[in-house]
């Protein structure tokens, strides 16, 4: 093997001489411990490496073996359920053969090599494949079949397939290739920083629906879309990661945690694996891959991990499958690249990130997609990334944010001002955006009605008329609006508490079909018109909003997806509310308000306990405002 020889050691980074002939990205082996390295910087003979593990007793002199070959993951049965770090090495399997800390220079590979895998061809002995044909299938978990593709750069005629139990180096087919015979496994290897090829990118025009009310109708991401949620500390992050990976409409999940500190990860390490799959009851492990890098990991494990997620999820889209990668933070991955450029002496950018900060931000983000994938049958696949970003104090301006924010097409703010008013999920309204809303439009309204992003849109429009409308208030008090723009201030709560609301933590709350969401703001909005209707009759505002009906909107969120006709059934109820009150009838005899609680509690069932503790501010509030 050749080898070159270390000549300075500063951190993860290690410069060698005597490394003529080794390439850009090769991977190699650093000193006798044979640490992992990759080759980041060639000058003449001299070669900068970063160094996947600590180097700590590595000093000049040393070796450094290459290898010849790029940072490859390999890919195959056994992805599935697996936690790796950074480089696919398996944390799983270490720590149960070494303890907590990996061994240096360890060798285990990524993928099992004794475990036999059931596999059943779908292709016959005499059949021509190409590039990413599928030969045949290996049900990998109960959530996952995995379909065993030619690779990228294989084509011939079947020679020999037979189905039955293989480990992912046995040979399952033999090709009749032009130069001879060649050898298929179930596993593959590619290397981590090139894409995938696939046939044809196709046009970002189905929704990823989610069931998160405020994402969905308001800024929805596209199926092969890119998003990012910047927000500080607390405001929501990991609950909105979490949700998307349970409630997504993806059938493999890629999480990449880099460290926040070390125990976070491990929250996320304990937590992850505790998760549902809501729709089968199984965990949700079953369809999941992590990738972990704690923050005591070497630094440069963690650049490495945001690729060796991508990748495996590429692969997992070229299936055929919806893959939904999912970040976490984007901001400790840029601090390892300002960490080893500031080793490599490069000129520093903003706050200390490279100058090249804004294209490696993009080459992650642009490896999503919905495509066409390569090979028979015809099959559609679709990447898409959710990157949390973690500016320090939460600020929109940081280096990280800004070259995010540059390539992502849906923004969430997540605000802590919302977090604090315990409105979650706290994504702003008013400064978030979705790029796709116009693309995925037609299929979102196919899916539930052909009004519903007209609906959306004239709701935010009141979201936005409030915000105005407060600017007064603030400066001149409540009591200089006219009836009309109080009504505003209220259609936008209403808005904003009966729909945008949504507790994670809620059985039923947690999600909502794209139906129901249709249904909810339609509810709220057809409420406001009716209001808006009443009012120029001549009806008090005071008696609008002390309608009986307003507690039964409130609880829409409450009903079971089998129960969503009941939201409907609210129109009718609204209709003669207004009616009463437009022909003068005020409906507040104490007899009436006893049935209206009686039916109040047959529509809610047990869930009023959840509203409590916010019912009391609210009723407050209403009869402050009775009494004016
Ligand atoms: P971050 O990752 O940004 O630091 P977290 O995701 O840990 O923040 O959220 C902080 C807390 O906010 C959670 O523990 C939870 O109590 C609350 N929270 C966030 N989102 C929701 C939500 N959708 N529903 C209910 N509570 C939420």
């Amino acid at each position: 093997m050749k080898k070159g020889e270390i000549v300075k050691v500063s951190g993860p980074l290690v410069v060698a001489k005597g490394m003529a002939g080794s390439k850009m990205y090769d991977v190699v082996r650093v000193s006798e411990e044979r640490l992992v390295g990759e080759i980041i910087g060639l000058t003449g003979d001299l070669a900068s490496i970063q160094v996947y593990e600590d180097t700590s007793g590595i000093g000049p002199g040393e070796p450094v073996y290459m290898t010849d070959q790029p940072l490859y993951v390999e890919l195959g049965p056994g992805l599935i359920e697996s936690i790796f770090d950074g480089i696919q090495r398996p944390l799983d399997i270490i720590r149960d053969k070494t303890g907590d800390n990996i061994t240096r220079g360890i060798e285990i590979p990524a993928l099992e090599r004794d475990k036999k895998w059931h596999f059943k061809p779908v292709v016959k002995v005499g059949a021509t494949v190409s590039p990413g044909d599928i030969l045949g299938e290996v049900k990998e978990t109960v959530l996952v079949v995995q379909k065993i593709m030619i690779p990228p750069q294989s084509k011939g005629k079947v020679k020999k397939i037979t189905e039955g139990e293989y480990t992912i180096t046995d040979t399952v087919c033999e090709l009749e290739t032009e130069n001879g015979v060649e050898k298929i496994t179930l596993m593959q290897r590619w290397p981590v920083r090139q894409p995938r090829p696939y046939k044809e990118r196709l046009a970002p025009s189905l929704t990823l629906s989610t069931g998160q009310r405020v994402i969905d109708a308001f800024f929805p991401i596209a199926k092969g879309g890119t998003a990012c949620c910047p927000g500080p500390f607390g405001s929501g992050k990991t609950v909105i990661q979490h949700q998307l990976a349970k409630w997504a409409d993806a059938e493999i999940i890629v999480y990449i945690g880099c460290g926040e500190r070390g125990n976070e990860m491990t929250d996320v390490l304990l937590e992850f694996p505790e998760l549902k799959d809501p729709t089968s009851g199984e965990p949700l492990m079953k369809r999941t891959v992590l990738i972990a890098n704690t923050s005591n990991m070497p630094v440069a494990a963690r650049e490495a991990s945001v690729y060796t997620g991508i990748t495996i999820a590429e692969y997992f889209r070229d299936m055929g499958y919806s893959v939904a990668v999912m970040a976490d933070s984007t901001s400790r991955w840029a601090e390892a690249m300002r960490e080893i450029s500031g080793r490599l002496e490069e000129m520093p950018g903003e706050e200390g990130y490279p100058a090249y900060l804004s294209a490696k931000v993009s080459s992650f983000y642009e490896r999503a997609g919905r495509i066409k994938a390569l090979g028979d049958p015809s099959r559609e696949g679709a990447l898409s990334v959710i990157g949390a970003v973690s500016p320090p104090g939460g600020d929109l301006s940081d280096p990280v944010v800004q070259a995010t924010l540059r390539v992502v097409k849906v923004f969430w703010s997540l605000e802590d001002r919302l977090a604090y008013q315990r409105h979650f999920p706290a994504i702003s309204w008013l400064n978030s955006y979705s790029l796709y809303i116009d693309d995925v439009s037609e299929d979102l309204n196919k899916k539930t009605a052909k009004d519903f992003t007209d609906l959306s849109k004239d709701a935010m429009r009141l979201l936005e008329q409030e915000a105005e409308l407060q600017e007064i208030v603030r400066l001149i008090g409540v009591d200089a609006l006219s009836p009309e723009d109080r009504l505003i201030l209220e259609g936008a709560r209403s808005i904003r508490e009966d729909f945008l609301h949504q507790n994670a933590f809620h059985e039923i709350d947690t999600y909502a079909s794209l139906s129901k969401q249709y249904k909810m703001l339609s509810i709220c909005m057809f409420n406001y018109s009716k209001a808006k209707e009443a009012l120029a009759r001549g009806v008090l505002y005071a008696d609008i909003v002390n309608m009986a009906v307003r507690d039964k909107i409130a609880r829409m969120r409450y009903l079971p997806e089998s129960d969503i006709a009941k939201i409907d059934a609210l129109r009718d109820e609204i209709t003669q509310e207004f009616d009463k009150l437009i022909k003068g009838e005020k409906a507040k005899t104490g007899e009436e308000v006893e049935e209206g609680e009686k039916e109040k509690e047959a529509f809610t069932g047990e869930e009023k306990e959840e509203e409590g503790k916010k019912e009391e501010p609210e009723k407050k509030t209403r009869r402050s405002r009775r009494k004016k």
